[in-house]
C-alpha cells in the first residue's frame, strides 16, 4: 500500500489561509489503513484546524467529505460532488489522488494535506515499513522475497557492500542489512547459488527514469461501457 504522513498543521494551514471555503476530502484507499488520510483522520483534521491554537486569524468554513478512492478519475466524478462556492480543496490521498482530484476538479486549486512516503507494508500492528520501489522489473524470485532496491541504502544487485557488519547495514547499527537477510533465508531455502548468479546492472528507464510510466488493460474501457 501507499504510505503518507501528515504534513504539519502549521503547513496545511498555512496552505489554505485566503480561501473562505475549504472541502477537506479524505481517501478510503490505502491512506485509510494506514490511519492518515481516511474519513476519521479527515474529520480530526478538520476539528484540529478549527482550533484557534492551530489556525491565525479566522479559518476557512471546512467541509469534510470522503470517497473511496482518489485515484481513479471515472469514481470521482460519478460520486463526488462537491459543495457549492467551495474554493480549494484540502485532499488527504497520496499525490496521486491528489494528482487526480486536481486534473478532475480544474482550475480549483487542490492542496495536499500528506506527504507521500512510500510504498510498503505493515509488518507489525501500527508499525509500516517501506518495501517496494516500483522498479518496474521485480528480481524478488532471486532474492527470497526481500527487496535489495528498497531495502538496501546502496540498491545493491550482487550482494552486500563492505559496509555490512553483523547483519546490520552501514547506514546504522538499527537497520538490517538487506543482503544479510536475503543470504540467511537463500540458506533457508536451500538456494545459496542464486547468491552467485551475475545481475547485470538494470535498465532504469523501466523505473520510471525515462518518463512517466503508464499501464493498460484492455477489455476495461468495454467493461464500463456496457454499465
Ligand atoms: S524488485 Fe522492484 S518491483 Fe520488486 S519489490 Fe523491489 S522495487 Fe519493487
Ligand atoms: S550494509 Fe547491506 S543494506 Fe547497507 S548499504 Fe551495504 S549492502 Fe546495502
Amino acid at each position: 500500500m501507499i504510505v503518507g504522513d501528515l504534513k504539519s498543521l502549521k503547513d496545511i494551514a498555512s496552505s489554505i489561509a485566503g480561501y473562505k471555503k475549504v472541502l477537506v476530502l479524505g481517501c478510503g484507499g490505502c491512506v485509510t489503513v494506514c490511519r492518515s488520510g481516511g474519513d476519521a483522520e479527515a474529520h480530526d483534521l478538520a476539528g484540529r484546524l478549527n482550533h484557534p491554537e492551530n489556525f491565525p486569524g479566522m479559518p476557512p468554513e471546512l467541509a469534510v467529505e470522503t470517497i473511496e478512492r482518489q485515484c481513479e478519475n471515472d469514481l470521482i466524478k460519478s460520486y463526488l460532488k462537491i459543495p457549492e462556492s467551495t474554493e480549494a480543496i484540502l485532499s488527504l490521498a497520496c499525490g496521486a489522488g491528489v494528482q487526480i482530484i486536481a486534473d478532475v476538479f480544474e482550475p480549483l486549486p487542490v492542496l495536499p494535506a500528506l506527504t507521500t512516503t512510500f510504498m510498503g507494508g505493515a509488518d507489525e500492528p501500527g508499525v509500516w515499513r517501506e518495501k517496494c520501489h516500483g522498479c518496474g522489473d521485480c528480481l524478488l524470485a532471486c532474492t527470497a522475497g526481500i527487496c535489495p532496491i528498497a531495502l538496501c541504502a546502496k540498491h545493491l544487485l550482487n550482494g552486500p557492500c563492505g559496509g555490512s557488519r553483523a547483519g546490520n547495514c552501514e547506514v546504522s547499527g538499527n537497520i538490517p542489512c538487506a543482503w544479510a537477510r536475503i543470504y540467511t533465508r537463500l540458506e533457508k531455502q536451500g538456494k545459496l547459488y542464486l547468491m552467485d548468479e551475475f545481475r547485470a546492472p538494470r535498465d532504469w528507464r523501466k523505473a520510471g527514469h525515462k518518463g512517466p510510466r503508464e499501464h493498460r488493460r484492455t477489455g476495461i474501457e468495454l467493461i464500463y461501457g456496457e454499465k
